[in-house]
């Protein structure tokens, strides 16, 4: 080593004594509990209040200082009207008539004094469509259509709203999706008397059968006189009750619409995250928006409540509990968002403006950030290389200062980063086998009601794995030159080139959401440039102070963001079924948030004196919150807050052989498991003991043998558990297949024509028999166009007019031989909303669930024919 060398050695750090300086530069141990408190301070006091701020909700009062503005009291009023009917399933009375009537009379109210022209007209609709791999037919279903238009229009261009006011059997649909129903009828009420004019008309479409699933937006868009004018297309949906409404989805491409919601919202609440998530379907739900896209091209914003999941689809998701605020904040954006669309010169010419995809999200709620696909790309490669670039330049200033060989400080480099990759694995594999453990010694979705156990279980064990990989290699390589301030600064440069390299990777894989990682770049790089400006960063403990600051931005954005994230998720592991373990899955998001969230803060803990003892610390942490979690506390259910949920179908399964005679005859209950705890009820259930799998029916009966029409059971329907009881009460109108006639069409083909009737909802499965093969129906021909796996899935439901189905099958065997059957036909049909026919039987079945259960009941019936 030159003489020189050693000289700028001895300036940048004391020689000699240099490592009793060293360890006393570190800072005390007991500042550590501050540090850490003090980022959750920022999390708790201003990320998670500004998730749940919901404006100041106007009341009737109010509407005199605040003239053409959006009345929550009034919404609010609207919601419990319709509430109060009760559950609105498509086929009932309370749906096909008096939620019907109710919004009538409403829009002739709204009608009668308005300034503007109103036309409202009810559509009764019959169609198909093709829905996974389902044939989702539909027949009488309605919708009210609203038209608002100013006077003597003749504009061809509208703007759409949807909302639906159909609901599922099990509650009465207040936050999902009444609240957005109310919502509308405001708007359509300020719109109407107000004398700010509005350049094209807007259709506000009250959809009546979205349940179902999504069959009247199909019948609106296919159908509807008014559908090839509607331009552009707000949906609003939900999968909560109250918070504020989120924009999920927007588009596709029209960057445009974003622009126009950038312009018009009072609340701004939206994120890109969201829209890939659904549209990569992370989220067990569809909106009608898939539907307008789809089947109409019509360019859309998406948006919806998920706060509060826990009640969605079950009877608690009542109007008392929705959020007067919730009124406000989505009236508000509504209004506004209405107005500026309509009035918007692109929707007259969306084509023109239908170009690429957009990057939005909102920054705590108090605005809203967007900008192109193609502006993101640049962005993300600009930071992501200028990082990589200001981090290089940070080590050639450290050998420099340090007077350490720049050979030697890339080797360095080298071992820091694979250290720093070491540690993300480690705290990678860490919370991955506790969630294995949880799930194993069955204390799965032990933070369902206390949320904050995820905080303790899983990022405290990856911010474990993530410190003590580090500490330990700086614990080994004491006798390193490099002072530990410089050497904590280069594990922060590594975590920032990893973060660097992998938005550009994601970049590349046209994820858009690659945005977080380029902000987190983007924000420690400033720091840094800071650190170099003001020489800090050659201090040993100073260069913390610009590091922190820099890192308090993002960190808040990406906190409120995460917070978000993981309440809109977590109700939804009370639905996700049986086989996804959810401590695993919560596991996995506790990794990818924590790395994004505490990647440059949870380094800096080696900066303080014991930091192994304080970084063992967090393991403490996560040994009180497993105990905890053994506790009445870590019990995931509540009663009417955090229910567990279960489908219980009382049964009776009739199959048949070729001869028509009755070969096997049994009634019981269907159980579908939602999550993974079924076995907490097992010993409170009646019979429950004594419940099989039905896997094994699934080999041996068309279906399974189950009565099954909803899609999203079909999935795990070999799971189902069945407990053998009395016979159901079934409906007059049971499930019925009539053949009418059945002709020789050539020596290979037959053709059947066939009668279905039954309840307003009903399940038909076609499996050809012995070498049959289907050649032609009357159904949608996708499924036989692209070849799908018999049996075929026809799912059947009626609203108003329940007149039977005609329908005819021709099927091909290529030896001709019509000795042997041709046909097996599945019928399932289902009475939702007929408490009457709930047996004294299945009544004690149901009470004997526990008090935190909610069950949804219904009465339904299977039976094979064979032809
Ligand atoms: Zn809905």
């Amino acid at each position: 080593m030159s003489s020189e060398t050693e000289e700028k050695r001895s300036k940048a750090q004391p020689n000699g004594c240099e490592r009793a300086f060293v360890k006393r530069s570190k800072i005390k141990w007991f500042w550590a509990p501050a540090f850490l408190g003090f980022w959750l301070l920022l999390y708790v006091t201003i990320s998670i209040p500004a998730c749940h701020r919901l404006p100041r909700p106007l009341t009737i009062q109010d509407e005199d200082k605040h003239p053409d503005q959006f009345i929550a009291e009034r919404a609010e009023k609207n919601l419990r009207e319709l509430v109060t009917l009760g559950p609105r399933v498509v086929g009932s009375r309370q749906n096909e008539m008096a939620a019907l009537k109710m919004l009538s009379q409403k829009m002739q109210k709204i009608r009668s004094g308005t300034v503007n022209d109103i036309e409202v007209d009810v559509q009764v609709a019959s169609g198909s469509y093709v829905h996974w791999s389902m044939v989702n037919m539909y027949q009488s279903i309605q919708n009210i259509v609203v038209k608002i238009s100013p006077k003597n229009s003749n504009s061809t261009t509208y703007l759409l709203v949807n909302s639906h006011y159909d609901s599922v059997p099990a509650g009465p649909g207040a936050g999902d999706d009444g609240s957005m129903v109310a919502t509308m009828m405001e708007v359509l009420r300020v719109l109407a008397k107000s004398d700010k004019p509005l350049k094209n008309p807007v259709v506000f479409l009250f959809n009546g059968a979205e349940e179902n699933p999504l069959q009247a937006s199909h019948a609106f868009i296919t159908q509807h006189k008014w559908a090839k004018y509607c331009k552009a297309l707000i949906n609003l949906d939900s999968c909560g009750n109250g918070g504020r409404e989120i924009l999920f989805q927007s588009g596709p491409n029209h960057p445009w619409l974003m622009k126009n919601y950038r312009r018009a919202i009072k609340h701004p609440y939206a994120s890109t995250m969201g829209e890939e998530l659904f549209q990569h379907n992370f989220i067990p739900s569809d909106t009608d928006f898939r539907i307008f896209r789809d089947h109409g091209s019509v360019p859309g914003l998406d948006m919806a409540y998920t706060y509060n999941g826990f009640v969605y689809h079950t009877r608690h998701d009542t109007a008392e509990i929705f959020p007067r605020g919730s009124f406000q904040h989505t009236g508000d954006n509504l209004l506004a968002l209405v107005r500026q669309i309509a009035n918007s010169p692109e929707i007259e010419n969306s084509a023109k403006y239908a170009k690429g995809h957009t990057i939005y999200f909102d920054v705590l709620g108090w605005f809203l950030v967007f900008y192109t696909e193609t502006e993101g790309i640049i962005l993300n490669v600009i930071v992501s290389l200028v990082s990589i670039g200001i981090c290089g330049y940070a080590v050639k200033l450290m050998s420099v200062n340090s007077g350490i060989k720049l050979e030697k400080i890339l080797k360095k480099v080298g071992h820091t980063l694979l250290v720093q990759i070491l540690s993300v694995v480690v705290g990678t594999i860490l919370p991955v086998l506790l969630g294995l453990f949880m799930d194993a010694v069955h204390l799965p979705l032990s933070w369902f009601s206390n949320s904050w156990l995820i905080l303790g279980l899983y990022f405290t064990t990856f911010f474990f794995g993530l410190a003590i990989v580090p500490a330990m290699y700086f614990h080994w390589t004491k006798q390193d030159k490099l002072p530990i301030g410089q050497r904590i600064q280069l594990l922060l440069h590594c975590h920032c080139v990893l973060l660097s390299v992998l938005a550009l990777i994601l970049t590349i894989c046209k994820i858009r959401s690659a945005f977080v990682l380029m902000l987190s770049c983007l924000f420690y790089t400033v720091g840094l440039i800071i650190n170099i400006a003001t020489k800090l960063h050659t201090k040993d403990v100073a260069w913390v102070i610009p590091h922190i600051v820099c890192t308090v931005p993002p960190f808040l954005f990406l906190a409120y963001f995460s917070h978000g994230f993981f309440t809109t998720f977590i109700p939804m592991f009370g639905r996700f079924g049986e086989n996804l373990n959810p401590d695993l899955a919560v596991a996995v998001f506790s990794v990818a948030v924590g790395f994004l969230c505490c990647g440059f803060i949870i380094p800096v803990l080696q900066l303080f004196n014991k930091s192994k003892t304080i970084i063992c610390g967090l393991l403490g942490i996560t040994l009180l919150c497993f105990i905890i979690a053994m506790t009445p506390i870590g019990f995931p259910y509540r009663p009417n807050t955090n229910v567990q949920r279960f489908a219980v179908l009382h049964t009776k399964r009739t199959f048949h052989d070729a001869e028509n005679k009755v070969r096997r005859q049994e009634s019981g209950y269907f159980i579908m498991p939602q999550d993974r705890r079924t076995y907490t009820v097992k010993n409170a259930v009646i019979n429950m003991t004594q419940a099989q799998r039905i896997g094994s029916d699934c080999d041996k009966e068309i279906n399974c043998g189950l009565p099954l029409y909803n899609q999203r059971w079909h999935k795990t329907r070999k799971n189902s558990l069945w407990i053998p009881a009395s016979e159901p009460r079934l409906g007059e109108n049971l499930p019925t297949v009539i053949l009418l006639s059945k002709n020789t069409v050539s020596a290979t083909r037959i053709r059947y024509e066939m009668q279905l009737s039954g309840p307003n909802h009903m399940a038909l499965f076609i499996q050809p028999l012995n070498g049959a093969k289907m050649m032609d129906w009357s159904f949608h021909q996708a499924p036989l166009r692209l070849s799908f796996e018999p049996p075929y899935f026809i799912y059947f439901s009626w609203g108003v007019n329940g007149d039977p189905l005609k329908f005819w099958l021709e099927l091909e065997k290529p030896n001709g031989n019509w000795n042997s059957s041709t046909l097996e036909l599945g019928l399932g049909g289902h009475w939702t909303h007929h408490k009457e026919l709930i047996t004294p039987d299945f009544k004690k079945f149901l009470d004997s669930f526990p008090h935190y259960v909610d069950a949804t009941p219904w009465p339904a019936s299977f039976e094979s024919r064979i032809f």
